[in-house]
């Protein structure tokens, strides 16, 4: 694979989990309108996903590094200390209680409406729902559940002066559930955030990084292997969507050979943070004497209104101009595994390493 090829690979993997973490949201909609007890449904659906999502990164890295890598093996891939299935385990313990909570509240919620309802309309059946309430509202008040909100304003006036206090209760209890939106959309939409994006956003934020890494591991070491080459380049992917440390690396002169060149063994090595697209390419065409200025990063931050962006808060940038190292600022506190590196240090997947 190539560098011109590698994004639209990782765009394509990040298609593809977002459809599947939209078809376990489904399967999970589904199973709970079938009357699935909430957590068997909520475990299946997390169940295939978590299936997908290992068989999916087995054939994306069997691709980029044209050799077999297993599910299994991509399940015992260790990820700063931890291997990727007791990480994803952490994810799954937070999204099966979020959704069970959320169902929870929305199945209380509409216990109590409908024994509202049932107070009033005693007789119509146990399958009496706030729809049923709504459907034998006056038109007056009816105008409120329906209308916009000055129909809703004056049949909340209306509502109030009721003389019986539990229909008067009723009414208005139907007035704020049009307001606040059809219960089960509201539960819809609660799970989606819990489930589909709460799933995509992890395994995407995972994929991607641990992709690129692999990517980045292979090219590094074939641009390191490459005798005609001496100088490489720091590039910001076109997609790069907000200014961070990784604008650092690519915009500071470190050795006077322009923005972002460095001797090759002393590139940074991209991914720097989750998500990073950035690259390390080959610059065959810059010859000369490396003349090191220490000093490139601290002007480049100085020199900018935005230097708490680049450095990624107040405190590190402050930290910087102090006269603290670069690696020392930006690997604090991060895991082995995650700190920063040069192209020279060889590679740092699990999957590339490990030959
Ligand atoms: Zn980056």
């Amino acid at each position: 694979m190539t560098d011109d090829e590698i994004d639209g690979f990782l765009s394509r993997q990040a298609g593809e989990i977002e459809r599947r973490a939209e078809a376990a949201y489904q399967r999970l909609l589904e199973s709970i309108r079938a009357g699935t007890a909430a957590r068997s449904a909520v475990q299946d659906a997390y169940d295939s996903f978590e299936g997908e999502f290992y068989g999916l990164l087995a054939s994306a890295f069997t691709d980029l590094l044209t050799k077999r890598i297993s599910a299994d093996r991509v399940r015992s891939m260790p990820l700063a200390g931890i291997t990727l299935s007791d990480r994803l385990y952490q994810n799954r313990q937070l999204v099966e209680s979020t959704v069970l909570a959320a169902i929870n509240r929305h199945n209380q919620a509409m216990r109590s409406a409908r024994e509202l309802a049932l107070e009033l309309y005693d007789g119509y059946g146990n399958d009496v729902d706030l729809l049923d309430v709504r459907k034998r509202l006056p038109r007056y008040l009816r105008d409120g559940v329906t209308g916009d909100e000055y129909a809703r304003t004056i049949s909340r006036y209306a509502a109030k002066r009721l003389k019986t206090p539990a229909l008067r209760a009723a009414y208005l209890e139907a007035l704020d559930a049009a307001e606040a939106g059809r219960p089960q959309d509201k539960l819809n939409r609660m799970l989606r955030t819990a489930f589909a994006e709460r799933n995509r956003y992890f395994a995407n934020r995972i994929a991607q990084t641990e992709l690129h890494r692999a990517y980045m591991d292979t090219r590094g070491g074939e641009l390191m292997a490459d005798q005609s080459l001496e100088f490489v380049q720091y590039r910001l992917s076109p997609t790069h969507p907000q200014v961070d440390i990784c604008d650092v690396h690519a915009k500071a002169d470190l050795y006077g050979l322009g923005p972002g060149i460095y001797p090759k063994g002393r590139a940074p090595q991209p991914p720097v943070h989750p998500h990073c697209r950035c690259k390390a390419t080959p610059r065959y065409d810059i010859r000369g004497t490396p003349n090191e200025r220490p000093d490139a990063i601290r002007e480049l931050v100085q020199g900018r209104g935005d230097g708490a962006r680049l450095m990624g808060s107040e405190a590190r940038m402050e930290r910087l101009l102090n006269g603290e190292p670069l690696d020392s600022i930006v690997n604090d506190g991060v895991p082995e595994d995650y700190r920063l590196r040069r192209l020279g240090d060889g590679p740092r997947s699990p999957l590339v390493r490990d030959d």
